[in-house]
């Protein structure tokens, strides 16, 4: 982050403004919406800061800036077409610790301004630290088209049932649940309709009677995170990790899908990387249980799909014993992911026609599979944590009757923007291991359907070698 977003307070303060043109009205006008005290330093002024001037609205000094002027004020801006001026006034300031802006000079600037969408008491800030002004417009204009004008009075609702609200719900996790019932619900649909009184009644009714019999909240949302790109995320999941209380996330969720979660939400790293899981899986069974049963909405965030491979089963188990609330939202497992973006089909008419997954990894660390029902020519084989097995698949493929020249991909970080594809046969699959040093997480595609690789392949690799796994967001 290049800059900290703050909202300031400056009622009744006193704001200082260097300049009289309308690059300084503009200003002005904009401090007065949040009703500061502007006085404006200017030998002239423009007609708009004249009349401001002459109704006593704003304080005028008819001069040129001096030092003196920055005192008992608690924020600048420079405004003048006078370059040596805005430095003189943005170097004082700075001296003085005094919040300061140059117009059009982010390099005189301790702040900046940004871009707004007004919903007052909504305010929505966007900036792109001065680098791209129009794209923050071009998303200004999206989110203004997006946000009703109407969220203003559903603000300035919550803001008069605030105090009331808080004295009905002590605890911060039902008065959370409850105003998310507020503002989702039917109060608010009357709100944007223009049913003011009905949603206030309505309202008063809401608290007297959930006030009055609680409930918290507490469940779990076991979401696939899908296998690394965030576009690949599904709506649901997408909502649920924007309102969970707290996110228990493992190794396999990619940093850029972090970034999408809740802002304010606990984070809990549960590890889980091959041989050295930093929390056991019937800890993380109970940590769930634990946190739902405080009243807390928490989002067991997996990479892929929980129920392939993701020992999603085992941990709803224990809530369904315990009888905590859960929902389960699918996500795009690494075979899909991978296979797309890698330009392999898992399934073709003329070369398979089945499709198995199946883990190269099994509870005790050895390979024990069924190794006569995979090596079938028709069909595609998916390995899932294969790299460890890889010896023993190639061996096992081979000497149940698939020839050595079988053509196998390894996708390497599949769907991330550090995705490798290498192809290989059954006899030369370990040397590719070894020799393009693959880690983890590794898919390992075992068919013909890897021969379509060539033609198919679409996604650009980016291949550096500075480049560490994606996959280790911690916060
Ligand atoms: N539930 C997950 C799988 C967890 S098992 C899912 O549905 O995808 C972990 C294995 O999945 C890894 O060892 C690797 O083989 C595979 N995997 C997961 N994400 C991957 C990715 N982005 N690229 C390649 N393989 C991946």
């Amino acid at each position: 982050m290049n800059y900290l977003p703050i909202f300031v307070q400056i009622k009744q303060r006193p704001c200082l403004v260097v300049g009289g043109g309308s690059i300084a009205a503009r200003k002005v006008a904009l401090l007065r919406k949040a009703e500061g005290d502007v006085t404006v330093i200017s030998p002239e002024l423009c007609a708009e800061l004249s009349e401001l001037a002459a109704a006593g609205k704003i304080q005028h000094r008819a001069k040129t800036f001096s030092a003196e002027d920055m005192d008992d004020c608690v924020l600048v801006i420079a405004a003048t077409d006078q370059r040596d001026v805005n430095q003189q006034v943005s170097a004082l300031a700075h001296e003085k610790k005094l919040p300061v802006n140059v117009v059009d000079n982010p390099d005189l600037c301790s702040f900046i301004m940004p871009s707004m969408v007004d919903r007052s008491p909504v305010q929505i800030a966007i900036s792109t630290g001065g680098n791209a002004p129009v794209l923050a417009r071009l998303i200004r204009t999206r989110l203004e088209g997006m946000i009703p004008a109407a969220y203003g009075r559903l603000g300035a609702l919550a803001e008069s049932f605030r105090g009331k609200v808080k004295a009905a719900f002590p605890n911060v996790e039902t008065r959370r649940s409850f105003w998310e019932s507020v503002l989702e619900g039917r109060i608010a649909e009357l709100i944007f309709t223009g049913h003011e009184d009905e949603a206030r009644a309505l309202m008063e009714k809401a608290i007297a009677e959930k006030s009055a019999n609680p409930e918290l909240p507490g469940e779990v949302y076991l979401v696939g995170a899908g296998p690394g790109d965030p576009d690949l995320l599904t709506f649901r999941a997408l909502r649920l990790m924007q309102q969970a209380d707290v996110v228990v996330y493992d190794r396999l969720v990619s940093p850029a899908i972090m970034e999408m979660v809740r802002r304010d939400a606990e984070i809990v790293y549960v590890g889980k990387e091959r041989d050295k899981h930093t929390m056991q899986q019937e800890n993380i069974n109970q940590l769930l249980v634990r946190l739902a049963k405080e009243g807390k909405r928490v989002l067991r965030l997996k990479g892929g799909d929980p129920f392939i491979f993701g020992r999603g089963g085992e941990e709803i188990e224990l809530l369904a014993q315990e009888g905590v609330a859960f929902q389960i939202v699918p996500g795009i497992t690494a075979a899909s992911g991978c296979s797309s973006y890698a330009g392999i089909p898992l399934t073709h008419r003329d070369y398979a026609q089945s499709c198995v997954f199946v883990t190269g990894h099994l509870k005790d660390g050895s390979v024990d599979l069924n190794w006569k029902a995979l090596a079938h020519p028709n069909q595609t084989v998916v390995f899932y944590m294969g790299l460890h097995g890889a010896p023993t698949l190639c061996k096992e493929m081979v000497a149940h009757g698939l020839s050595g020249s079988t053509p196998v991909a390894l996708v390497e970080q599949g769907t991330t923007p550090q995705q490798r594809v290498y192809t290989a046969t059954l006899d030369t699959l370990l040397d590719t291991i070894k020799s393009k040093d693959i880690k983890p997480p590794t898919l390992i595609i075992v068919g013909e359907v890897v021969s379509l690789h060539d033609k198919l392949k679409w996604v650009k690799e980016h291949h550096n070698d500075d480049d560490d796994s994606v996959f280790a967001y911690k916060n």
